[in-house]
């Protein structure tokens, strides 16, 4: 008897874990076939919005299924793009990248440039979220070269906004500032109120890091008559909220009350929770300072409130990222399973043999469940052979990455990363054949000027030329590499300081004697170059330190020199 209600509770539970899994294929059953990918996107995005990740992912992957089964590549990229995003969203970084890689690599095959801006854009912001903020900078410049190519003023607007984060994120104000101030007047021009407002916002933070006080003022406050008119609720508060902050750090607390009871006031109204905690912690440190004793409570009470609220609301969204992660990994587990362990396939097939006696007795108590027990395999093969496809795409996206991860996409030579390889390649030759080699850091004079003077193209021209000129100046055995803006290393194999030095000396002649043209102007450009020699008795770093010390000294000295490490 007991086995028997058993039996009759567990064919329930399987029946309604079955059941509740299938609502989205009935309903798609009563869309028109061609249709059926669309709704299943739209619906992906709608989930998207509301942040429930897990059903975006969900309907996301099965529109996508349906454009893969039909080679639709555009819509594919589509997809891959907002899964992509998802994973950003969920912090799961690298699958985040590995979406925007497939769609990037789809998009430039069929040519779509606007589409290939965006996923650089998404890569960099991948990138920028673990804080690989030069690599992200990569990206992004990528995307701002190629938007400036097809004059798209948009895309444009949008790529500067991104650098201008980076920078700001990096807590480089001056140079943030120079980027959205690039793309404020973009978006000016597109009349695109939101964007105007969000970046004079931006720009506000950027002055109060270069402490400007003033300045941050008057931007916060165009950005909040801009909101106002806009109506945007978070940008009020937003506004509001900075020009507090920026009066609190004047001591000023008459004007941080008003401006940050009206951020709250604006933060209640449309669920901004991020924006009400820090309004509630100032405003009852003040009101604390100013012996309000009821409202210090009270605001303080809501504070330990709202924090503890916003912190179980955190932690549902790493549940469902948990999940997610569980699930992806179930899937990849079973991806490597079929393909390597076919021993492990015995005992699991064993275990699943018992599984299967419960479901014949099943088959035949429920013989409805049959059918979608049936359906349920069938998917299941099918989304391993799609999951199998995909791995392969990955593994060659991954080798793109691995390479464009080498290069300065500027100037096509080697970057930073490549070479401390190539660095570490010499100290390994150096342990065998005792011969020392030089480094020559070399900067590139008043760089500034002619970005000031001839415009940022022209320098990233200037920057193009010296990279050409010193590939084909140097010898076939020297190694010539990007270090930094204007900066570029130099390895010179099986070189002593005296040889390098006499080299450096011919390079800096014919860079100076070179004249780079550029539109209607010509340019001339001189370098200063500091030059050290490895030669075991320091650590390879200290070397190139000393380069750059030498180089530094030299710009001291007048710039377009050549100073030896062991002359300073
Ligand atoms: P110095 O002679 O002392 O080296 O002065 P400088 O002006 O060359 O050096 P500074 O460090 O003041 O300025 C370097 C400038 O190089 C600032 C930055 O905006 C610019 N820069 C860095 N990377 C790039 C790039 O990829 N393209 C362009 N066009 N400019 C760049
Ligand atoms: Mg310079
Ligand atoms: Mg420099």
């Amino acid at each position: 008897m007991r086995k028997t209600l058993g039996l009759i509770i567990l064919l329930f539970v399987l029946f309604t874990k079955l059941y509740s899994e299938k609502p989205i294929e009935e309903k798609v059953n009563f869309i028109p076939e061609e249709k059926k990918a669309e709704y299943l996107f739209d619906r992906g995005i709608g989930y998207y919005n509301l942040n429930q990740y897990s059903d975006a992912l969900n309907f996301l992957e099965k529109a996508n299924k349906i454009y893969s089964d039909k080679q639709d590549f555009h819509n594919m990229s589509r997809c891959y793009n907002n899964i992509g995003n998802i994973y950003n969203k969920l912090n799961i970084f690298s699958k985040a990248m590995e979406y925007h890689l497939l769609s990037l690599e789809l998009e430039e095959k069929l040519n779509e440039e606007k589409g290939v801006i965006s996923s650089l854009n998404n890569i960099g912001n991948v990138l920028k979220n673990i804080e690989k903020y030069e690599q992200a900078l990569e990206y992004y410049k990528k995307a701002l070269n190629l938007s400036y190519k097809i004059n798209d003023k948009k895309s444009t607007a949008i790529t500067l906004n991104n650098i201008g984060n980076i920078y700001l994120s990096q807590a480089l104000y001056d140079k943030a500032l120079d980027y959205y101030n690039r793309s404020l007047i973009l978006k000016k021009e597109l009349q695109d109120n939101f964007g105007i407002a969000t970046t004079h916002n931006n720009i506000g933070i950027s002055y109060q890091g270069l402490g400007s006080t003033k300045k941050a003022l008057q931007n916060y406050n165009t950005s909040l008559t801009m909101m106002k008119s806009l109506k945007n609720g978070n940008g009020i508060a937003s506004a509001h909220y900075h020009i507090g902050i920026t009066y609190y750090e004047k001591n000023d607390y008459k004007n941080t009350t008003v401006n940050l009871e009206k951020a709250l006031a604006y933060a209640q109204n449309y669920d901004n929770k991020q924006i009400m905690i820090s309004c509630y912690k100032i405003l009852a440190e003040i009101y604390s300072k100013q012996n309000k004793h009821f409202k210090a409570y009270t605001a303080m009470k809501f504070y330990a409130k709202m924090k503890e609220e916003f912190f179980s609301i955190q932690s549902q969204k790493q549940v469902a990222e948990l999940q997610i992660r569980y699930e992806t990994e179930k899937k990849e587990k079973e991806i490597e399973f079929l393909k390597t362990n076919a021993s492990i396939t015995d005992v699991r097939s064993r275990e699943n043999e018992l599984l299967t006696v419960i479901l014949v007795v099943l088959l035949i108590a429920v013989a409805v469940l049959g059918f979608f027990f049936y359906f349920q395999f069938r998917q299941k093969a099918n989304s391993n052979k799609i999951i199998e496809e995909q791995n392969l795409k990955l593994t060659e996206a991954y080798k793109k990455m691995e390479e464009l991860a080498k290069t300065d996409i500027l100037t096509g030579l080697s970057n930073r990363r490549d070479m401390y390889q190539k660095i570490k390649h010499e100290t390994d030759r150096f342990e065998r054949n005792e011969k020392p080699f030089s480094i020559l850091m070399g900067d590139i004079d008043n760089f500034k000027k002619i970005n000031d003077t001839y415009g940022h193209d022209a320098g990233d021209h200037v920057l193009t030329k010296i990279s050409e000129l010193m590939l084909t100046y140097m010898r076939k055995q020297d190694i010539v590499g990007r270090w930094g803006g204007e900066e570029f290393l130099l390895l010179l194999p099986e070189t002593d300081i005296q040889g390098g030095k006499q080299i450096a000396e011919k390079l800096r002649l014919r860079i100076k004697n070179e004249v780079i043209e550029h539109k209607d102007h010509t340019i001339n450009v001189t370098i200063t170059i500091g030059i050290s020699v490895y030669d075991r008795i320091h650590d390879v770093n200290e070397s190139i330190k000393e380069a750059d010390k030498a180089m530094y000294f030299g710009k001291i000295r007048n710039k377009n020199c050549v100073i030896t490490a062991d002359n300073i």
